[in-house]
């Protein structure tokens, strides 16, 4: 599934092609994507605005829209948002057909970028209004890891009392917003700590590492063009990098890269998880 660093990449991929461009055309090839909105409501809502801005929260992505040129058309004026989910397999890509195209964005540069999605979870929302926007996000998603919110001090204080597993808390989108299955163990690993480990009881300086992990491996993952397990692509259709940076993640059995002892798979948080038990100590029983 694509995490933060994935969406990122295709945000900036995309980003110089979009933004100032008018959405010349908009398509709703499967309804599922948009419901319970009809495609007809979301096509209309869209068609003729001006991309301002390609934005990102945490794994969402936002077409920023405004109208230009006629303000008396039949459109209400404002700003309107599309924010986009791509779940499981979703993709956005810079390309004039792909397979399994689930919508299609026509610009008036002649270029088109089109949502394709094998597993069909993929969802689109069309908001009036940034008080729309900050409200949906509010109800969702916690603190922006890539953001200067996000300190030592305020994860400390996110964590205050969790019982949680670290593994769950970090994927916990309403905490930190982005992070999933693969950065969530890759960031564990670099801080040396157990994914069952309860997220109240890390100490200061782990909670440190742990913040100053979360941020690295996001953004090595975004130098890497993001991490491509199965469908993820970048815009331009290629493969990102990062899978052959990983230090735990899909390793079971193989050397840990600081100790050598092979990388064990458990489960947490219900998912398949990648850890050394030696450099990440199994937390105590209480007694
Ligand atoms: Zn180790």
């Amino acid at each position: 599934m694509p995490e933060l660093p994935e969406v990122e990449t295709i945000r900036r991929q995309l980003a110089p092609a979009m933004q100032g461009r008018r959405l010349a055309g908009v398509e709703v090839l499967d309804a599922r994507w948009c419901e319970p909105a009809p495609p007809s409501e979301v096509e209309d809502a869209l068609r003729g605005r001006v991309v301002e801005r390609l934005s990102r929260r945490g794994k969402y992505l936002v077409f920023e829209l405004a109208l230009r040129g006629d303000p008396s058309g039949p459109t209400p004026r404002g700003d309107v948002y599309l924010v986009m989910h791509l779940r499981m397999t979703g993709n956005l890509l810079l390309a004039p057909d792909a397979p399994r195209t689930r919508v299609r964005f026509e610009l008036d540069s002649g270029d088109s970028v089109l949502f394709t999605d094998v597993r069909r979870f993929g969802t689109g929302v069309v908001l009036l209004g940034r008080d729309a926007l900050d409200d949906y996000f509010r109800a969702r998603l916690g603190v922006e890891p890539l953001s200067p919110d996000f300190t030592a001090d305020a994860l400390g204080e996110l964590g205050r009392g969790r019982k949680a597993p670290v593994k769950a808390f970090l994927l916990n989108q309403e905490r930190i917003a982005g992070v999933g299955n693969i950065y969530a163990d890759e960031a564990l690993f670099r801080a040396r700590i157990h994914p069952l480990r309860p997220m109240g009881t890390l100490r200061r300086p782990q909670v440190a590492a742990l913040r100053d992990a979360v941020v690295e491996v996001l953004e090595a993952g975004i130098d890497s063009r993001g991490a491509t397990i199965d469908d993820f692509r970048n815009a331009d259709g290629a493969e990102g990098a990062f899978q052959d940076r990983f230090l735990a993640y899909g390793r079971e059995g193989e050397p840990c890269v600081r100790c050598g002892r092979p990388i064990r798979k458990l489960r947490a948080a219900g998912r398949g998880t990648y850890v050394c038990e030696r450099c990440q100590p199994r937390p105590r029983p209480r007694t």
